[in-house]
């Protein structure tokens, strides 16, 4: 180890704004030296894109810069990450090799549309940040027909997203009188709406999108996509006018050259974020952590926060000596926003005894203030 530990964060999202702040609010600089590597330079919260398409928030007044780290004494590169050498501790970029003491990875999700045949082509990709303007001036300029929300690949992120854009598309067509003539289909994979939050939830979540007159189809496997057409692996089709689409979530493959992870996987981890190697952890949508026999951590902010929170903690204490590991508590809670200017809140404790907790909280107008804060929070806290 150089005489000041170096901790290198590998993603700039949740995860790694978390540790980051976690380490430099315990630590000064001449303590522990910390390098975040992102290929962009800003922040978002992954709910404030859904605002973006119903028009409520620009891409500007979402973002905060994550150049803003260096008043922190963080340094930021501002890079593309191309391998990890695990045996002789190094990072390379497109432009720099970049040794590490410890390495935080917390490169989120890679979103996979070109892994089912004709989405790329014949429909928009939800979670893009490229594709929001465009989703809006469709929603904005559709009068009649279908729209068809997909999920085509598990685990993705935010298992309520989709759920949440539904019911927010559903109070746009509302607004502009045309909800009658627009119908909304859901098609999932999954045989109940959100399976990581149990079948009550889940329950309460169907019955929620139902009282809007949006129609969910269950076990919906997607094979493929034509124009204006879902074709599902039973072999079933549907149409639909307007497709927006929850793509296949994969890891990058800097992940997979490295042998972290396998196949289409993502990085193992336990309650620790240790991976195998000495001084490599791994947090949040790059991960795998298992909860149950069928169920894993969800894909969620929330949950890589307090990954990246446990991971800094340790390190903290692996510096001083003090040798005491926390563990990540799998606790958190994730906003759903109803449409009507109300949202509730999914509370979760994955880790509870002898199984996880999950419960849906009413929908208040309250709620939807905090789902406002817990964005300035972060913001403010980590940039
Ligand atoms: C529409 C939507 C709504 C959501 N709502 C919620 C919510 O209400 N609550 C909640 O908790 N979560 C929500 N999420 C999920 C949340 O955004 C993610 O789970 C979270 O961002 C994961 O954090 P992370 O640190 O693992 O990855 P990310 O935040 O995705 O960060 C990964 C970072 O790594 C960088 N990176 C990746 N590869 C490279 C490379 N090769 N070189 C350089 N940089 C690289 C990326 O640019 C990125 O900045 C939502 C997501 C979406 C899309």
């Amino acid at each position: 180890m150089t005489d000041i530990p170096h901790v290198v964060i590998l993603g700039g999202g949740f995860g790694g704004l978390a540790a980051a702040n976690e380490l430099r609010n315990s630590m000064s600089s001449s303590q522990v030296k910390i390098s975040v590597i992102d290929k962009k330079d800003w922040f978002m919260v992954g709910f404030a894109k859904l605002w973006i398409i119903n028009g409520t928030r620009t891409f500007e007044n979402s973002t905060g810069s994550l150049n803003e780290l260096t008043k922190k004494e963080i340094k930021f590169i501002q890079d593309e990450i191309s391998s990890i050498d695990l045996q002789n501790k190094k990072v390379k970029t497109l432009n720099q090799i970049i040794p590490y003491d410890f390495l935080i990875i917390s490169m989120g999700a890679v979103l996979a549309p070109q892994i089912i045949p004709g989405l790329v082509e014949n429909g928009f990709n939800l979670y893009d940040h490229n594709q929001l303007l465009e989703i809006r001036d469709k929603l904005e300029s559709i009068n009649s027909g279908k729209i068809a929300i997909s999920i085509m690949g598990i685990p993705y992120k935010c298992p309520p997203a989709p759920f949440e854009a539904s019911l927010l598309i559903d109070s746009m067509l509302r607004k502009r009188g045309i909800r009658d003539s627009v119908q909304i289909d859901f098609y999932s994979p999954a045989p109940i709406t959100l399976p990581a939050a149990g079948p009550e939830v889940s329950k309460q979540i169907l019955d929620l999108v139902n009282s809007e007159k949006i129609i969910f189809h269950n076990s919906c496997k997607i094979k493929s996509v034509k124009p204006k057409k879902l074709v599902f692996e039973s072999g079933k089709e549907a149409d639909f006018d307007l497709l927006l689409a929850v793509p296949p979530h994969i890891a990058s493959t800097v992940i997979y050259d490295s042998g972290l992870a396998k196949e289409s996987g993502f990085i193992p981890i336990d309650r620790d974020c240790k991976t195998s190697f000495e001084n490599v952890f791994a947090v949040g949508d790059v991960t795998s952590l298992v909860v149950t026999e069928n169920m894993a951590v969800p894909k969620a902010g929330v949950f890589a926060e307090g990954e990246g929170i446990t991971v800094a903690k340790n390190i903290i204490s692996q510096i001083q000596s003090k040798g005491n590991l926390v563990l990540f508590d799998g606790k958190g809670g994730c906003f759903i926003e109803s449409g009507r200017d109300t949202a509730s809140v999914i509370e979760v404790d994955m880790f509870s005894n002898p199984k996880p907790i999950t419960h849906l909280t009413e929908s208040t107008s309250d709620n939807l203030s905090k789902k406002l804060d817990f964005e300035k929070e972060r913001m403010s806290n980590w940039l």
